[in-house]
């Protein structure tokens, strides 16, 4: 559809369903009728490339998350449309600002699920079949408030002013069956569209419906509230991201939801696939590659052998063939408690036919371990099933044509230690998928300033699709012009970053100060808690005055906890708590201050990234799988304040370590000390050490009675009944961190030289690209290409 068309198509939209126009209508109905309008508009394209995507050999992203963000921004630039409906809305005395009221599509948690995005992003654009499936969950991750400094969770209701991004395909229903009930999986559609190119992807999240059709005019009042409990039954299975699982219920339900949309989406498969093979399943594997995003949809292996076994009369042996070629594997953590384990019993009583096969994988896994000489405790170690468990990832790596890790240093670990016994019998499985995020919203949308900048520099945009093409702007390192330039575009970035902090959490920040970051979820090998030690720090000194230099500094956070986390809420407890003390002291005023941003999401990411000086990835080596915010706040000329963990090591090595801030305990190191690592010593001989930690159990700092700061105290100085004092090594890490900060502070006087920094960032920011993860995929996992 032409692109006046389309224009035309949104004023007759807001005339026919809201009798509005453009000057009158809300921005909730400008939203829904440029969405729907344009939805209309790509309609065919969409049509058209699914049938390419079937027609050849295609891959399916199967995860539990899709962080979308804010789509119609995206959607916008991607058609080459923002420019013009941003003159048909400022024709009508509106603007496209107004979209900014529009919810993110949150379903996921962090980095995990905004990669599966990322990479839905990257194949649509470099015109590969991939399609993602998932769940359609009513409420994606909670929306998160800041009160008295404590965060509170609400629900995330995104699609109260409709989602006018999807489609419902009622047509494609399927049914999903589990011990004590049946229901309807519905999919719901949402294009996927590739920059500049014709290709429309399609991500297809399914949501749970009861098999019956709800009408209450047939049913007398008993048989309308048993109707009503068996449609919330239902929908309970689609209803939130990550339930509660402290409980046996919660536990079913979270198996519930990964088996629907695995279910679900095997099921649409193979009828995709018999539509044009009939009942030959000799071309399944041929035509089809499934990438498992974690272990959230590995039920999707002994799913795949039920429906191709009791459903289309294959035998076990042939149906477990076919899973070993079409089936890939990424892993996301070494953690120990995040390789996903099931009790036996649970999924037993849950989906008994499931379980019985993989029963029968795992005889058959231990007759592989017999035939290569493995025995004994090492290859009760391997089973599967072991001690009333079953291990997902085992069954993942026994059953899968590929794994992989998501950094050069995370693989390592995965061969080397945690998966070792696995690489040693299965090395040719193995593979290195470095991740990487997409640069038309990590830098194209977010930061059109600078955009322009590359632009203009290069002579096109060819680095919107190919993003080493930066790499040839490195010589402007040495034109002041233009460095002062960036200095400009940071600068109009932190204004506009401190605008809408003011207007979104009431906090003042000053433009003209350095903007230190740490945006990501909250966890404690994250070490949100070493940075507000080391600012505290920073702080008594700058009050007493033996640190006279330092440079006017915000730390921002920006970070959502788990909320069953304890730990995790009372450090964003004391981030605030840091954030008041400097607040009320006059000493200190114009020099530091401490802001946690609430509710950080995409969309905040967003404005954050495209501002930030520093970014901070200070995990404890060896924690971090990968990460990717910092190869978004790279892209954006921020330098890397951070320890040789997951992806940093990578950025270091493109960037060059003059250019980034390094510091802490390798991994090595970290092995080396771990035996006699005495954190309780360390506290009582530093003094800086010990007056930060005092600050959270003298009366210095208020926990508001929780008790909780006590607790983050104790976690270093004595341990706790499962861990070790200080189990992600804060405190040896903590005076390295600290030279760290204040060089930082240094070199940042120095406005020319930090350019040059920011600039060797931007320019070597290429290999972190998704363009590039995706092609690796479809080149050494998938064996898919271009339609
Ligand atoms: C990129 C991103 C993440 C991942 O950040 P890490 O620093 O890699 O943990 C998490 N949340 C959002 C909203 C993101 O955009």
């Amino acid at each position: 559809m032409p692109k006046k068309k389309m224009l035309e198509a949104v004023e007759l939209y807001l005339k026919s369903e809201f009798q509005t126009t453009p000057a009158e209508a809300t921005p909730d109905q400008l939203h829904t009728a440029v969405s729907r309008s344009l939805m209309a508009g790509i309609a065919d394209r969409w049509h058209a490339s699914a049938e390419k995507h079937q027609n050849t050999r295609h891959a399916y992203y199967f995860s539990a998350e899709f962080l979308m963000g804010r789509m119609i921004y995206n959607n916008l630039l991607c058609l080459g449309m923002t420019e013009e409906i941003g003159q048909l809305l400022e024709k009508n005395g509106a603007s496209l600002d107004a979209f900014e009221e529009v919810e993110d599509c949150a379903l996921g948690n962090g980095g995990l699920g905004r990669l599966a995005a990322c990479f839905l992003d990257s194949a649509a654009t470099l015109n590969l079949p991939l399609d993602g499936y998932g769940i359609r969950y009513k409420y994606g991750l909670f929306k998160q408030k800041i009160e008295g400094g404590f965060q509170k969770e609400e629900a995330d209701d995104w699609t109260r002013y409709g989602d006018p991004w999807s489609l419902r395909r009622e047509d494609e229903a399927v049914r999903v069956e589990f011990a004590d009930q049946t229901i309807v999986a519905v999919p719901y559609d949402m294009p996927i569209i590739g920059y500049n190119t014709s290709n429309i992807g399609t991500l297809r999240l399914w949501q749970a419906e009861p098999v019956q059709a709800f009408d209450f005019n047939l049913f007398n009042a008993q048989q309308y509230d048993a109707a009503v409990a068996e449609r919330n039954r239902a929908e309970d299975i689609s209803r939130v991201l990550y339930p509660n699982d402290s409980t046996d219920d919660g536990k079913i339900l979270r198996l519930k939801q990964q088996y629907f949309f695995c279910s679900a989406s095997l099921q649409d498969i193979i009828r995709k696939y018999k539509k044009t093979y009939g009942n030959d399943f000799s071309h399944f594997a041929e035509m089809n590659a499934i990438q498992l995003n974690d272990t959230h949809p590995v039920i999707s292996i002994p799913e795949l052998i039920r429906l191709l076994t009791d459903g289309e009369g294959l035998s076990f042996d042939y149906a477990l063939d076919i899973c070993k070629q079409v089936f890939s594997y990424t892993n996301h953590t070494i953690l120990a408690e995040a390789l996903e384990k099931w009790s036996q019993h649970l999924m037993e009583r849950t989906i008994p036919r499931v379980f019985h096969i993989i029963v029968m994988l795992d005889q058959y896994l231990g007759g592989e371990l017999h035939q290569k000489g493995i025995t004994g405790d090492k290859e009760y170690s391997m089973h599967i099933l072991q001690h009333g468990t079953v291990h997902m990832a085992y069954m993942a790596i026994y059953c899968s044509r590929y794994i992989n890790g998501v950094a050069q240093l995370h693989t390592e670990i995965l061969k080397n230690d945690v998966l070792r016994d696995w690489y040693q019998i299965y090395p040719e499985k193995f593979q290195n998928k470095t991740n990487g995020i997409t640069q038309r919203r990590w830098l194209a949308l977010c930061n059109p300033e600078l955009s322009d900048l590359l632009t203009r520099l290069l002579g096109n945009e060819s680095w919107k699709t190919d993003l080493s093409q930066l790499k040839q702007l490195e010589k402007y390192v040495e034109d002041e012009k233009v460095m002062q330039e960036l200095c400009e575009i940071k600068l109009h970035s932190h204004q506009k970053l401190a605008e809408f902090v003011q207007k979104k959490d009431g906090i003042t920040i000053d433009p003209n100060t350095c903007f230190d970051v740490q945006i990501k979820r909250l966890h404690e090998y994250k070490r949100q808690f070493l940075n507000i030690l080391a600012i505290l720090e920073l702080y008594y000194e700058i009050a007493e005055g033996s640190l006279t230099d330092f440079t006017p500094t915000t730390f921002i956070f920006g970070a959502k906890s788990a909320p069953g986390y304890a730990r995790a809420k009372g450090i964003i407890k004391l981030i605030n708590e840091v954030a008041a003390l400097i607040d009320r002291d006059d000493r200190v005023r114009g020099k530091i201050k401490v802001a946690f941003l609430s509710n950080y999401n995409v969309s905040y990411a967003e404005k954050i990234i495209a501002a930030a000086d520093v970014s901070e990835q200070i995990s404890t080596a060896g924690k971090e799988a990968s990460g990717t915010g910092n190869m978004k706040l790279m892209a954006n000329g921020a330098v890397t304040l951070g320890t040789l963990d997951g992806a940093n090591i990578e950025i270091v090595e493109e960037a060059g370590s003059i250019n980034e801030y390094i510091f802490g305990a390798t991994v090595d190191e970290i092995r080396s000390v771990q035996e006699h690592y005495n954190p309780n010593g360390m506290y009582h001989n530093d003094y800086k050490i010990k007056r930060v930690l005092d600050a959270l159990v003298n009366g210095t700092l208020n926990d508001g009675g929780s008790g909780i700061f006590r607790e983050l105290h104790d976690s270093i100085v004595y341990g706790a009944s499962w861990h070790r004092p200080d189990q992600y090594f804060l405190l040896l890490d903590f005076e390295r961190y600290l030279e760290a900060k204040k060089q930082v502070a240094r070199d940042y006087k120095d406005q020319l030289v930090f350019a040059k920094k920011r600039w060797m960032n931007i320019c070597n920011s290429g290999k972190f690209s998704s363009d590039r993860t995706i092609r690796e995929y479809a080149k050494d996992i998938w064996h898919i290409e271009e339609v």
